[in-house]
């Protein structure tokens, strides 16, 4: 499996002589900084593998791609180029070239070629055009293909000003696809490439990736799912950090990977592939095979596609046999950080840990020193591990299936932690809680992780119909300055309506809260253009001198 968790590829080397060595970025990572903490920036990265190998893993950075974009980027191995290097930037000697896949507004104002000339000014986040002041920009531009409102567009910046060309296009009213911060048309990533500059004389290339022209003339940048091969690569490129962390995550995230209907966890040696449309399941079976010639032992396969999910029995969703390779003990120990979790690839469409959690549990984890925790809907308990083993002073796991609960006095063992100094509630969390506040009960903090639809026995759980009531009487039960998670998967509520939930329910609660967005992790990216599918939301107590006026 290490040949799928590498920190760099090096296919994506253009060149490396000389003292120089010039790559083709990948999307979604970071040149430079980010999430430094886990070392997923290029440059970490680029300089790892160049240590490995012997080098000092010096590197001079003296330009850099954002986040979404691809293509050429050159950087300095040997020290003593730095000066001719800055020198020629300086001078603007090093031409680049890009190409821009972008839609057609009704005010487009962009000619078969011509050069774009604006005043930018920046803060930190996004630049914006102006009259007066600001920096001077100057873009060639060529249109080289248009088609239904859309059009592929070759550009020479002049100038190098943050943002540059993304700013320029959005002012033409011909925004880069992708491009949610300024105004681009729906799009699985930013379809922005440079696909060649000079330096020092030379020339270097990285040929325009298939999605740019593909958009161009389909209006969809998903790649037929059949040539999923370089995207899973890639994607499990974006990941390799993680390994030092522990071996379950996840290596695709559907749409947010470019690879639509296909999630793909690993759990250690192993991997659960879930195929949520017709397309994707066509997939499967080549998408095992792929994974096992790269040293994965097994694939689990579940279905899950909507129409399905409704209608077929539990062994038909998700086959008790691995799809390739051998099957899984049962169960089968993961690490995630410091945690321990026993999970069950070959029983049922969930396996006892829902990998995309995984930050929040380490949130949880460093929320819960000294703390008494409350986890709603605790399934086999991992939230409540994580807080347990975060120093909780005790944690209580509410859940009204009795085997799951069972999964999670064995998870606490699996973590040396003592079950029996904690509390396991079959019940139903909506009474449960309920009774709690008539009881005067208090928490510091509190988990909501609820399903979007449930019926375990004779109570039902509606995401819709439950969740306003459940969120205040949460909050109800918080200590002065506790604090409430709350996630959901829940297809219709989009980020800002769940926190307007919420909000409406701290003012039902009367207490006031101050709400903080919490971004998914590494391993699960979100698509551009899709529905996000995990959202989750920390309230924190901020006012609760209101609690007197209950
Ligand atoms: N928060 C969990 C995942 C929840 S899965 C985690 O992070 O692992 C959904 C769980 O809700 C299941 O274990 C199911 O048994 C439970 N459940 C469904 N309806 C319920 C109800 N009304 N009260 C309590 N638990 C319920």
């Amino acid at each position: 499996m290490d040949s799928l968790f590498v920190g760099f590829r090096a296919e994506r080397v253009i060149a490396r002589r000389d003292g120089i060595l010039v790559v083709d970025k990948p999307q979604g990572m970071v040149v430079h900084g980010g999430a430094e903490r886990l070392e997923a920036d290029l440059v970490s990265r680029l300089s790892a593998w160049l240590r490995q190998q012997g080098h000092d893993g010096y590197l001079g950075v003296h330009s850099r791609l954002d986040v979404g974009t691809t293509g050429v980027l050159p950087l300095i191995t040997d020290r003593a180029r730095n000066p001719e290097v800055a020198a020629e930037i300086e001078a603007g000697r090093a031409e680049r070239v890009y190409c821009a896949a972008v839609s057609l507004g009704r005010r487009c104002r962009l000619a078969e070629a011509g050069t774009l000339s604006h005043r930018l000014e920046s803060d930190k986040r996004r630049a914006r055009v102006v009259e007066r002041g600001g920096e001077h920009a100057v873009s060639h531009y060529r249109v080289l293909h248009e088609q239904g409102g859309r059009a592929l567009v070759e550009l020479r910046p002049e100038t190098g000003r943050m943002h540059q060309l993304r700013v320029q296009l959005a002012a033409m009213d011909a925004p880069i696809a992708g491009d949610a911060l300024y105004g681009g048309a729906p799009a699985w990533r930013l379809l922005l490439h440079c696909r060649e500059r000079s330096l020092l004389g030379e020339r270097f290339q990285a040929p325009v990736p298939a999605e740019l022209p593909g958009w161009v003339s389909t209006g969809s940048s998903f790649v037929e799912l059949a040539n999923f091969q370089q995207r899973l690569l890639d994607a499990a490129v974006l990941r390799a950090p993680l390994c030092s962390g522990g071996d379950v995550f996840r290596v695709v995230n559907e749409q947010g990977d470019g690879l639509p209907g296909i999630t793909l966890d690993r759990y250690a040696d192993f991997m659960v592939l879930s195929c949520a449309t017709p397309e994707a399941e066509a997939q499967a079976q080549a998408v095992s095979d792929f994974l096992l010639a790269r040293g994965v032992r097994g694939v689990y396969l579940k279905h899950r596609e909507r129409r399905d999910l409704r209608r077929a029995a539990a062994p038909l969703l998700a086959p008790s046999v691995p799809v390739a390779g051998e099957a899984a003990v049962s169960p089968l120990s993961v690490r995630e950080g410091e945690l321990r979790i026993l999970t069950e690839l070959s029983d049922g469409l969930s396996t006892g840990l829902f990998v995309d959690q995984r930050d929040n549990r380490a949130r949880v984890a460093d929320l819960s020193t000294g703390k008494l925790v409350l986890n709603l809907f605790s399934y086999t308990c991992s939230f409540s591990v994580a807080a347990a083993r975060g120093g909780a002073t005790r944690v209580t796991s509410v859940d009204l299936a009795g085997r799951a609960l069972e999964r999670g006095r064995a998870n606490f063992a699996a973590n040396g932690l003592d079950p029996e100094r904690h509390e396991f509630v079959q019940a139903d969390a909506v009474r449960f809680v309920r009774g709690a506040v008539k009881h005067g009960r208090r928490f510091d903090l509190i988990v909501l992780d609820p399903p979007s639809f449930a019926t375990v026995g004779k109570a039902t759980f509606r995401f819709e119909r439950d969740i306003a009531g459940l969120m205040a009487d949460c909050l109800r039960l918080l200590s002065a300055s506790g604090a409430l998670l709350c996630v959901t998967n829940h297809k219709k509520t989009t980020l800002p309506r769940f926190r307007r939930l919420l909000q409406d329910a701290a003012a039902q609660a009367r207490l006031g809260v101050k709400i903080k967005e919490l971004p998914s992790g590494l391993d699960c990216p979100d698509a551009l253009d899709g529905p996000h599918p995990s959202k989750s939301l920390l309230a924190q107590i901020v006012v609760s001198e209101a609690r007197s006026l209950r």
